[in-house]
């Protein structure tokens, strides 16, 4: 840990560097550029499509479509995101077709259905999940701010799914897509063929992955499908070759799920919960990265998993109803919130909406994200 750089800083999915330090200000972020493993020939084992993305690449991908964050105030990054595992307790296709439900209720295909058709449900629903007075009024009583600023969009990150998925859709579907990812609703993460294991995995096969699925992005979607992050957030361990390659990616950052217990609880109780990691002493500067380890590993908030598959209890917003519940949701989130302010260095905080295979049926989901924000 010693050798590690601390440094008050955080990064939100969504992009921005939203709060860096005076070291991190004269942090050379242009000089991550793109290292020999983009370059890496496999070409000569896999073929590539030369599929095109019809449209052209929009400015308002990408850290061009985040909302601004705002100083002096809390910002929630809001994140729905499923987790999709490429293989575990089921094959890789009978995740995808939601097979042998009595092993595990997991089918990928409904989830890419489920969220295609909720994102063009409302267009604007990242950008609506603002602020209200609801939110401004209970911040003033419980964290002494003056407003929330809440940021929203739908992460994926398990290409080798999404290729599946996408190679059987109908071109206006593609167009859908398309159009989700160059105006921020979607934004890929990590990209690789799989969120690799970082213990067990050689170089090799870690560069191929990522190889192969950044690749395909490129080629379907231009430069508004490019990752800026990686998202390790369920191998159980981490290693700084791992870190290390992220940064010569030219990714902007690394969010880890799972670290060792005793060194989370330090971290959180000293605020060092981000920090720059830096992967290669034989490389030195260009092997940093900054990392952030996540408060709650991916999972929701306790109570706010609004999944299928979970029970928790839905936001029921009528006055009318004797189960009307928006208040105590309200407060419930606001403490967990409150709780995160108190071991992160800034006031840009990051909270997971999501679970393995979540979003089968996404409108639950974000029925109740809708109402909450
Ligand atoms: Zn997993």
């Amino acid at each position: 840990m010693k050798n590690r750089q601390i440094a008050a800083i955080q990064v939100s999915v969504c992009g921005a560097l939203t709060k860096v330090s005076d070291y991190l200000k004269t942090y050379n972020w242009e000089n991550q550029t793109c290292g020999k493993f983009c370059l890496y020939p496999i070409d000569d084992v896999l073929p590539l499509t030369t599929e095109k993305s019809p449209l052209p690449p929009s400015k308002k991908c990408g850290y061009q479509s985040c909302h601004p964050v705002k100083e002096g105030y809390i910002n929630v990054h809001i994140v729905p995101h499923t987790h999709d595992d490429v293989g575990w307790l089921k094959t890789v296709d009978q995740y995808y077709y939601g097979s042998k439900s009595t092993i595990q209720m997991a089918g990928v295909q409904y989830i890419l259905d489920s969220v295609v058709d909720a994102l063009r449900k409302d267009k604007n629903r990242r950008h609506t999940l603002t602020s209200t007075i609801d939110i401004q009024l209970h911040l003033l009583i419980f964290l002494n701010i003056t407003l929330i600023y809440i940021h929203f969009r739908f992460i994926y990150v398990e290409t080798a799914f999404f290729w599946k998925w996408w190679i059987k859709q109908h071109d206006t579907v593609k167009a859908h897509v398309r159009r989700f990812v160059n105006n921020g609703q979607l934004e890929f993460i990590s990209g690789g063929w799989s969120m690799n294991d970082e213990a067990v995995t050689h170089y090799q096969s870690i560069i191929d992955q990522l190889t192969w699925g950044l690749r395909k992005l490129n080629d379907s979607f231009g430069e508004c499908g490019r990752p800026k992050m990686g998202w390790q957030i369920d191998p159980f361990g981490h290693s700084k070759e791992m870190a290390s390659i992220f940064a010569q990616l030219g990714f902007d950052g690394v969010l880890l799920g799972r670290i060792d217990y005793q060194e989370k609880t330090f971290r959180l109780n000293t605020k060092s919960a981000e920090m720059v990691w830096r992967g290669s002493k034989e490389l030195g500067s260009k092997s940093d990265i900054f990392t952030g380890v996540m408060f709650n590993t991916y999972s929701p908030p306790s109570g706010f998993c609004f999944d299928v598959l979970c029970t928790d209890e839905p936001i029921i917003d009528d006055r009318k109803s004797a189960d009307y519940n928006v208040d105590k949701r309200v407060d419930d989130f606001f403490g967990y919130v409150k709780n995160m302010t108190k071991v992160y260095a800034t006031n840009n905080v990051i909270v997971t909406m999501g679970e393995d295979f979540n979003y089968q049926d996404a409108d639950v989901w974000f029925k109740n994200l809708d109402k909450l924000i």
